[in-house]
Order: structure tokens, then sequence, then C-alpha cells
């Protein structure tokens, strides 16, 4: 077996302890005589895993008690209907669209309510994140909407917006648990788990509870609402429950990590050596603000699409996969999750120096 640097964007590298243990449990999980790909989601196996995953990312989050856990299907996407659905109460929603998903989320969310795009950074390809310290902020406003970590062009917010006493929904799938957040500031804060935490077809949202309707809603289908889901305990259909069961175990892996802080600074130390080389290269740039970098996703271009295309096949020869940029953007895209250690970014700069020498 020989494992390779994966930067890919999502579905992306999981840490190799969590994959060693779940492929020893395969064929039989604690004990069961089966795997859990096999076993009931009624079972008390599966409920043991579905409450432990809860209580460790609760823990790790510092999820205050008024905060339902939910483990969701439909991805990410899915949120996009489901926030303005279940949100809906004047029937106005303000969003700041800083990439595809943020544009995609008030699109959909157009299908619902009146969504008032109130900031963009679309006018330079989302290379920044806008002022929001003072943003036109609808006074019927049912919550205001971020993407916080934009996945395709590599931005970040650094402070969260001033909503005015909005209530604040952030989509945080590409920086889900790679630093400290504040849940208390959100209404809800979600994240489909394949980028940085799980297997894809899970999203896991984080929702105070105030927001949930008390009363079934009568327009929207019942596994679309959140009281179906936070009622039955994210039990109401059969979840994913092999990703739940793998969430569980990245938890416990960022648990023995040191949590989040200590993820934080690795994250840091690790984003630090690519963008101090891409600040000083001659042959490759960053495409973003460098207030507004990601510590996650990190865009990079040479200026000529040959040489991309070049530096893509030889950095795949040598053990370096899914470099690619986004089709929307091009160049190059180094994705450095949590779970790709500093070894990965030290062997990609050593790569791209060497490129940068021969080129
Ligand atoms: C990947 C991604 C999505 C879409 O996730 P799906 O699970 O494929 O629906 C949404 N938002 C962000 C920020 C993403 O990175």
């Amino acid at each position: 077996m020989s494992r390779v640097y994966n930067f890919s964007a999502g579905p992306a590298v999981l840490p190799e302890e969590v994959l060693k243990e779940a492929a020893a449990e395969m064929l039989d999980y604690n004990g069961t005589g089966m795997g859990v790909m096999e076993m009931s989601h009624r079972s008390q196996a599966f409920q043991d895993i579905i409450d432990t995953a809860e209580q460790d990312i609760r823990d790790l989050m510092g999820i205050p008690s008024n905060y339902k856990v939910l483990f969701l299907q439909g991805g990410a996407s899915q949120q996009f209907a489901m926030i303005p659905m279940n949100l809906k109460k004047n029937g106005v929603a303000d969003y700041i669209v800083t990439g595809q998903w943020a544009k995609k989320a008030y699109q959909e969310a157009g299908k619902f309510l009146t969504a008032n795009k109130i900031a963009s950074s679309e006018d330079k390809t989302f290379s920044y994140i806008p002022d929001c310290s003072d943003l036109p902020i609808d006074d019927n406003a049912d919550y205001v909407y971020i993407c916080e970590n934009n996945t395709i062009y590599g931005t970040k917010y650094k402070t969260l917006p001033n909503t005015k006493g909005k209530t604040l929904v952030s989509d945080v799938s590409s920086c889900f648990l790679s630093e400290p957040i504040d849940v208390s500031k959100y209404g809800i804060v979600y994240g489909g788990v394949q980028k940085n935490v799980g297997p894809a077809g899970l999203v896991i949202s984080v929702i105070r509870e105030d927001l949930i309707p008390t009363e079934p809603l009568a327009d929207v289908p019942t596994m679309l609402q959140f009281k179906t889901h936070a009622d039955a305990g994210s039990l109401y259909n059969t979840p994913n429950s092999y990703a739940i069961y793998i969430c569980g175990k990245v938890f416990k892996w960022l648990k023995k990590q040191g949590g989040l802080e200590a993820i934080k600074a690795n994250n840091e130390a690790k984003a630090k050596i690519l963008y101090d080389y891409l600040d000083q290269s001659n042959l490759f740039k960053g495409t973003v603000v460098k207030e507004d970098r990601s510590l996650m996703n990190v865009p990079f271009v040479t200026g000529n699409k040959d040489l991309d295309a070049k530096f893509v096949a030889e950095a795949k020869a040598a053990g370096l996969e899914n470099l690619k940029g986004h089709r929307t953007v091009g160049g190059m895209r180094a994705s450095i999750y949590n779970a790709m250690p500093i070894e990965g970014v030290k062997a990609l700069v050593e790569f791209m120096k060497d490129f940068e020498a021969k080129n």
C-alpha cells in the first residue's frame, strides 16, 4: 500500500489512524459480530455511536445546551433550501455572496422567500471578503447568511459580519472543526462533513433551539423540517450511519490532537509554510487578498495555463494529488485540511521550489 498526499477539496483526506481503525472494525464492530454498515440504526450499539459522536462534537466546539446537533442527509446543498424553509417568518433574508456556494444558497433561498444580496465580492472573482461592518441589513430579515470559508476561492471571514442583531447563519463546510468558534454568535452553523470531517453525504447542522419551528410546517416536506429530525434525535429515518460513525472517530482523533486550539495552531503552521513560499516565489502567485486568506484552501497560479497543467501533472507523478484548481478559477488549489500532515505541505513546497528552479 502506498498513500499519496491528497490535496483534494472534497471528499478529502481523512486521518490515517481513523481509516485504519475503521478497517479493523469493518467485519466486527466492538464484538457485535457485524460491521457498522450492517447494523440497525435502532440498535443499542448504533445509539451509543451517535450519542458519543454528538457529545464529542459538543465538547470540541463548546456547543451550548440550547443548541441541537442534527446529523442530516442531502449534503450542505440541502441546507440551502432547509434553512429558508424553516427560518422563514417575515419572508426576508439577507445574503452575503462571497463565492459559488454562497451564490447557490442565495439563489435557492429566492425560491422560498425574498433573498437580498447585501454584499458580494463577485466583481473581483471572489478574491476577497467584503467589508461587513455596516451592511444594509433589512429590518425584517429573518437571518443573515454567510459562507464562512470559500472552498473554491480560498477566502475566509476573519471577523463575522455585523448582523445588527439579526440571526447569523453560516456554512462552515470547508473550515469545519479547523479552529475554535463561538457557537453562541450563530443561529445556525452547519457543514457538509466531506471537506474536513468525514465521508460524503452527511451534513451536521448546529441549530439554536428557538429557531426550530415548534409546530410542524404544513407546506414543508417532513424530511426537510428541522423539527422532524430534532424531535427524533436525527433518527426519524435511517441516517447515514456509517458516516456518523466515521465522524465520531474523527472527533476522538481531534480530541487526541488537543482539541480545536491545537488543531488551529497546526493549521496555521501548515498554511504559513505554503503562503510564505508563495509570497516570495517568482513563478507562483496566490490569488487571494492577504488579509482574507483561508487556512484550508490555497489557490495559486503561474499565470500560464500550459505551465499550470504541467505542474499539476508532474506533481501527481510525484505523489502530490488533486492540485488542479476549480474550473472557474483555473490554476492550482491545495486543500490542506486538518488531516493533511505538515509533511505533506512541506513536500508540496519542496516540489514547487524544484519546479520553479526548472521552469
Ligand atoms: C462542498 C461545499 C458545499 C456543497 O456540499 P454538498 O455536500 O456537496 O452539498 C457547500 N458549501 C461549501 C462551503 C462547500 O465547500
